[in-house]
């Protein structure tokens, strides 16, 4: 979490180590009543101030230099609603802890990211998704939230209570408040089926539609300068689960996917011609394989092959022919990409700032491993992507602003006039917001 990233020299690092910051004071409040006062005390003395999380995002969206305040002390489940079948977490609980306490409640969220390591409010301040369902962003599962406004005033928000506030704040890149607690859907826990296997390119590009329309949850990722794309569909079922042996989870999540893809990387980065020949050898690597487990344990798995990445939202009838000019973009470019680009479709929802706001999406991530220089890789893919109106992830690597923003998103001036409101002399802004949201 906060301190996690913090190093000897008392610099915060993001995960990917792209960005660092020495922030003027760092503060861990025990409470909300304490994260409002902490709020107050900064806007009177003028200082910026922030909350992050656990510092997964690849922009500089979390960074501060002013008070940077990190959210250890703000763990835990406070309220389980079962008639609402809602539940209510302190904002900077990590979402391993929330899946096991809920898993403890016999609940699940809906759906989630690949990751668990990213707090509650940190996931949802970026839009944090996940593939298929209802509803594949978290912060579209939320339904009220709990936040300290520049003026120091702690308040409850939901759709009933001050709307566009709880709009604005349930995906506010931190730019309205510090939240302090996060009420999220849930539904009785259920198992999911991961059925994985490597189909060629043509089949899952092209049939990419029907398996979308056939399974509740698909997940693809092609290897760059290979014919082959290896495909997740993860269904609900009603079966006992399944699950790996520990010994094959080792094996195939721990030390092929990260282990050994970590020295392939590292390979590559050293020769990068040799990056073809490498993706080859991965993709005939990932072998399919059928299993069902709970449903979190099915979403997640662990990445400790550090990155660097950029992720665009396009119209799900774009989202293929996207990927297509991608790969031929690669193929002409001579540049040697190393990592899989990763595909993932989501329903509309209606958050304000969410990348699915209004319209059915295609996610297209495009990584590169955390050695290397990403930028003429992901401006050039970052130029197919906007062409189809692209927009991208508020948490992952982009070189958009404001003014050319605004227009991919109907909500934009609401979400504007809110901020206005609750942070007129934009105590909770950085660089990153500045450039993004306007000053
Ligand atoms: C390995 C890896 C895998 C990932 N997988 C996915 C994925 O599958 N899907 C996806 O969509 N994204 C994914 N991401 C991106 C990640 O989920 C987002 O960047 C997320 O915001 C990170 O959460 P965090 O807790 O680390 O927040 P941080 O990065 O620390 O902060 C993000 C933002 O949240 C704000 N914030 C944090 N806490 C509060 C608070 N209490 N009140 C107000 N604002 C707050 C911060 O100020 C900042 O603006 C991944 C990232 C990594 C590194």
């Amino acid at each position: 979490m906060g301190e996690d990233r913090l190093d000897a020299a008392g610099r915060w690092w993001t995960w990917c180590r792209l960005s660092s910051t020495a922030p003027e004071r760092i503060l861990a409040p025990h409470d909300p009543d304490e994260v409002a006062a902490v709020v107050s005390d900064a806007a009177a003395q003028g200082t910026r101030v922030k909350m992050v999380g656990s510092g997964h995002s690849f922009t500089d969206v979390a960074l501060t230099d002013g008070w940077m305040l990190t959210p250890t002390n703000l763990t835990g489940v406070r309220a389980v609603d079962r008639d609402a079948m809602a539940v209510t977490v302190l904002a900077g609980t990590p979402l391993h802890v929330l899946n096991t306490a809920l898993a403890d409640l016999g609940l699940s969220l809906h759906n989630m990211g690949d990751i668990d390591r990213q707090t509650v409010a940190g996931a949802i301040s970026t839009g944090t998704h996940g593939t298929g369902g209802v509803r594949a962003s978290l912060a579209a599962q939320v339904t009220a939230l709990e936040l300290a406004t520049a003026d120091g005033v702690l308040r409850r928000v939901s759709p009933s209570d001050d709307p566009p506030l709880f709009e604005a704040a349930r995906l506010g890149l931190g730019a309205v408040g510090v939240v302090t607690a996060v009420t999220v859907e849930v539904e009785p826990a259920f198992t999911l089926e991961a059925v994985e296997e490597p189909l060629p390119w043509a089949s899952a590009v092209g049939g990419f539609d029907q398996i979308v329309e056939e399974n509740h949850h698909v997940d693809m990722y092609w290897f760059p300068h290979t014919d082959r794309v290896f495909v997740k569909r993860n269904n609900r079922t009603l079966d006992p689960p399944r699950p790996l042996p520990a010994w094959r989870e080792w094996l195939e999540d721990r030390f092929l996917s990260n282990t050994v893809f970590g020295w392939v990387t590292t390979a590559g980065a050293v020769v990068p011609p040799l990056r073809p020949g490498l993706n080859r050898l991965s993709s005939r690597a990932w072998a399919g394989r059928t299993y069902s487990d709970r449903a979190h344990r099915v979403f997640t798995a662990p990445r400790t092959v550090v990155f660097r990445e950029m992720e665009y939202a396009v119209p799900r009838e774009a989202g293929m022919l996207a990927l297509t000019e991608a790969r031929r973009l690669i193929e002409r470019s001579g540049w040697r990409i190393g990592f899989p680009v990763e595909v993932r479709a989501a329903p509309a929802d209606e958050v304000w700032l969410s990348t699915a706001y209004d319209r059915d999406s295609v996610y297209l991530a495009f990584h590169v491993d955390a050695r290397s220089d990403h930028r003429a890789y992901f401006a050039g893919v970052e130029e197919v992507m906007r062409a189809h109106d692209g927009r991208p992830h508020w948490g992952k690597l982009h070189t958009r602003g404001a003014a050319d923003l605004a227009p991919s998103y109907p909500r934009w001036g609401d979400f504007a006039q809110v901020r206005d409101r609750v942070d007129p002399d934009r105590i909770f802004a950085n660089p990153y917001l500045e450039r993004v949201l306007g000053p």
